[in-house]
């Protein structure tokens, strides 16, 4: 991976306080752990992909890494620099550089208002345009870059008139309004048909290589990941528990819940030990499982994963897992 680091994560935790549930003895219910020592980075022009089953953190770590959230310990660096940004124009202009797409294009869109406002706001709000012509034809130009042309005739749409598909190439274009370094998009095609998927992906694709964007593409299909992102990073209840590049890690994929993830494609949901009709089910982040957090579900469970959390191997290249199997 050549490009420069835009946007780090370092040993990100997070930890809720749970809505629900029994108190602890002094009245305090207990802490979710959504987020355990994640670190990333980001870099220009790459696509990176957070692959992992619902509920396994990765929409957090989306949401650490905008500053939606505080972290609970860890650091957030943009260009190197530590940030802290939750409020006022310090977060603003942070969110100026640093972008979230959501995984829901009807939501994401207020029915109220037509394209060109969605396009528009941003580019008043920072200062981009000077007059009615400019921003006229600032708009025309994202509208061209996420392919929704002739651009003139989805300028005046109201989002009921647009496709899951053509709703999401607006909430990119409006990303890109404000010419952010960094995009986080948290499954940014789950709700879209299968058909135009993968359109918007490569769309994606493009602009983080045309840009020099530095994408995170959060998913749980780690199939669209291997053809997508240059890198995979898997994430198992809170924790980071592989990394590579794509092709290998794929090909070659060493923790054994990544191999069950590449066996279950495309629903991770499905995760179950070979020879288990048994779903898996993924462990509670209020009471993890000790030592490895995989341990309940993994077919190769040794004695020694139940005690203590495995340390992160070197395999070469960058890539590593956390596993005992391949602890000498
Ligand atoms: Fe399975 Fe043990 Fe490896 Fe965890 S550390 S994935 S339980 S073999």
């Amino acid at each position: 991976m050549s490009g420069k680091v835009v946007l780090e994560g370092r040993n990100l935790t997070k930890h809720f306080t749970a809505a629900r549930g029994p108190r602890g003895r002094l009245g305090r219910r207990p802490p979710v752990r959504a987020v355990e020592e994640v670190s990333l980075s980001l870099r220009a022009g790459s696509v990176t992909a957070l692959v992992g089953e619902s509920g396994c953190g990765k929409s957090t770590v989306a949401r650490l890494l905008a500053q939606v959230y505080p972290t609970t310990s860890g650091d957030v660096l943009l260009h190197g620099e530590a940030v802290r940004a939750h409020r006022g124009a310090a977060f603003r202009d942070y969110r100026r550089q640093v972008q979230l797409i959501f995984q829901d294009p009807f939501a994401s869109l207020n029915p109220f208002h037509r394209v060109r406002y969605h396009l528009a706001r941003p580019l008043r709000i920072h200062g981009h345009v000077r007059s009615a012509a400019e921003e006229t034809e600032q708009v025309a130009e994202l509208l061209e870059r996420v392919s929704l042309t002739p651009t003139d005739q989805f300028m005046d749409k109201m989002p009921h008139e647009l496709s899951g598909g053509q709703r999401q190439r607006v909430a990119i274009a409006r990303a890109l309004a404000v010419q952010p370094v960094a995009l986080i998009a948290d499954e940014p095609v789950s709700m879209l048909d299968v058909s135009i998927r993968l359109g918007v992906l490569r769309l994606l694709e493009k602009l983080a290589d045309e840009s020099g964007l530095a994408l995170l593409y959060i998913t749980h299909d780690i199939a669209s990941a291997r053809y997508f992102a240059e890198e995979i990073m898997v994430m198992y209840a809170g924790r980071l528990i592989e990394r590579g590049a794509s092709e290998e890690l794929t090909q070659s994929p060493k923790h054994p819940y990544t191999q069950l993830l590449l066996e279950s494609a495309p629903d991770p949901d499905r995760v179950a030990p070979p020879g288990s009709t048994r779903r898996g089910e993924p462990p509670s982040l209020i009471d993890p499982p000790s030592g490895c957090r995989f341990h309940p579900r993994c077919p190769v469970a040794m004695p020694v994963c139940s005690e203590k959390t495995p340390p992160r191997t070197q395999l070469g290249d960058g890539r590593w897992t956390e596993c005992w199997q391949y602890e000498k």
